[in-house]
């Protein structure tokens, strides 16, 4: 792992273990399956859904081209409620203002909702150094904190977990009895949780959106653990990512129906707060609410006309369901804390093309991403965009990679000569006959494409080359 925690570049070998741990790919596999079943039936139920999607779109796009505009609306707007703006260029600028506000309030104890901007910056670190203990209440980040791990999944962080493994964080870190029934076992979590959001002093947050005409911070949960976590302790802070910005409290209807439907497949998730100030005259809620907009690479990718689009992103996960590279080499292998198609986009932009110079390859580019995505983002070209970056900031070219371009370029050179091509490809066929067995090779010797064979067969040549086929057709 290098200094950053970013450790992307290890791809192949992490995305082998999880292909080799039987337990761990039918956990991802039958996840990611469910979840993609329950978006197809919800987005069934809609009619005009592919016409929600353009509106949706059309919004993101509005407002990232321009976000300048919307986001001093949106500061205007928040300091008027009440609350205190605050701007962070960076993860450890993020750090130091809630470390300082936390600090400040003398609270020891800090209730932490769900928050990939807070995964992201490594706040828990940030607190835990300061001597302050961060407690993760969503089921899933809890878990993967007992487990001291990076949530797998940008949605379901802890997707990766069976009931026989959560029992077991559970018997270990809180000398729970043991039991496999989820209810059981979501009960276990909740009694711990609830005496933590009475003793904590503060709170943080995520934001799914921010209405840049109201101030107001948006939030969409199933488990009642945001709510809890905005509202008990005496303060709130809220982390967004400056593309959370959308202009107007109308324009939220139409991502309520796209992200709860994309995501997990539900109408609209259990819980939707609407977090406009602290509270008022009367009123339940924070003394203080303090509100963070971050940057961490952002403003970089708004600059770049070519990957602007990706910040249109609601990161519903919908793109890592339907991926066939996830499904099989699962979150922890993207070596940072988004993973999946728009993981592999967001890790080399916030960090570095340097740190994650794999990650846009690790794509089929089959485009199914592209196909469900609610705001049709375009992955795959943004992808090779990234694809030819990374090759020009390659420290130096990899034997495997020269050796693949030596193979295209003989293989271009062949298709140009069809002689050539007919006599090399009837004595492939001829050779491949000691090595295929039902239409499939196992295992070729010859390097590079041994590399192929190591972990997957290769397809046999067909019997009858098609033009010749083709011919008697
Ligand atoms: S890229 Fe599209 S499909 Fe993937 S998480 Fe973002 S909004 Fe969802």
């Amino acid at each position: 792992m290098s200094d950053t925690g970013v450790h992307s570049n290890e791809i192949h070998q992490h995305g082998s273990e999880t292909i080799g741990n039987a337990r761990l790919a039918e956990a991802y596999r039958s996840s990611t399956i469910r979840l993609l079943s329950h978006r197809q039936t919800a987005i069934a139920e809609v009619p005009g859904f592919d016409r929600l999607r353009d509106t949706g779109r059309e919004i993101k796009r509005h407002t990232i081209e321009n976000l300048d505009f919307y986001l001093n609306q949106f500061a205007d707007s928040v300091e008027r409620n009440g609350a205190k703006m605050h701007w962070a260029a960076t993860a450890a600028d993020v750090c130091s203002i809630v470390v300082d506000i936390v600090k400040h309030s003398t609270a020891r104890e800090v209730v932490k909702a769900k928050s990939m901007v807070g995964e992201e910056v490594e706040l828990n670190h940030a607190l835990e150094a300061a001597g302050i203990r961060p407690i993760e209440t969503d089921l899933g980040e809890f878990i993967i904190q007992l487990a001291g791990e990076r949530p797998a999944h940008i949605v379901a962080p802890a997707i990766h977990k069976t009931r026989e493994d959560v029992s077991e964080l559970f018997v270990k870190h809180i000398k729970s009895e043991r039991t496999v029934v989820p209810e059981e076992l979501t009960a276990i979590a909740r009694r711990a949780l609830r005496e933590m959001f009475q003793k904590a002093g503060v709170g943080v947050s995520g934001a799914n959106f921010a209405v840049a005409e109201t101030g107001t911070v948006v939030t969409i949960e199933n488990e009642g653990n945001i709510r809890m976590c905005t509202t008990v302790p005496r303060i709130h802070i809220a982390l967004i990512g400056i593309e959370k910005i959308i202009p107007r409290l109308a324009d939220l209807g139409v991502f309520l129906r796209l992200l709860g439907r994309s995501g997990t497949g539900q109408k609209l998730t259990t819980y939707t707060s609407l977090l406009t100030g602290p509270r008022r005259q009367g009123e339940d809620g924070p003394e203080e609410m303090h509100v963070v907009m971050v940057d961490n690479g952002r403003v970089k990718t708004l600059a770049d006309p070519k990957m602007r689009e990706m910040l249109y992103c609601i990161r519903c996960g919908a793109c890592l369901n339907t991926c066939p590279v996830y499904r099989k080499i699962g979150g922890h292998a993207y070596g940072w804390v988004y993973s999946g198609p728009i993981g592999a986009l967001v890790t080399p932009e916030f960090t570095s093309i340097g740190e994650a110079r794999e990650l846009p390859f690790a794509s089929s580019l089959c485009g199914a991403c592209r196909e469900v995505c609610p705001v049709r983002i375009n992955i795959p070209d943004l992808l090779l965009h990234l694809r030819a970056d990374a090759q020009e900031h390659a420290p130096k070219k990899s034997e495997s990679l020269l050796s693949e371009r030596f193979m295209f370029r003989m293989w271009a050179w062949a298709m140009r000569h069809p002689i050539l091509y007919r006599v090399g490809s009837r004595f492939a066929r001829m050779g491949q006959g000691l090595l295929a067995r039902k239409g499939w090779i196992r295992n070729i010797p010859a390097y590079p494409i041994s590399q192929w064979t190591k972990e997957r067969d290769f397809p046999a040549l067909a019997p009858r080359a098609f033009h010749k086929r083709w011919k008697k057709l």
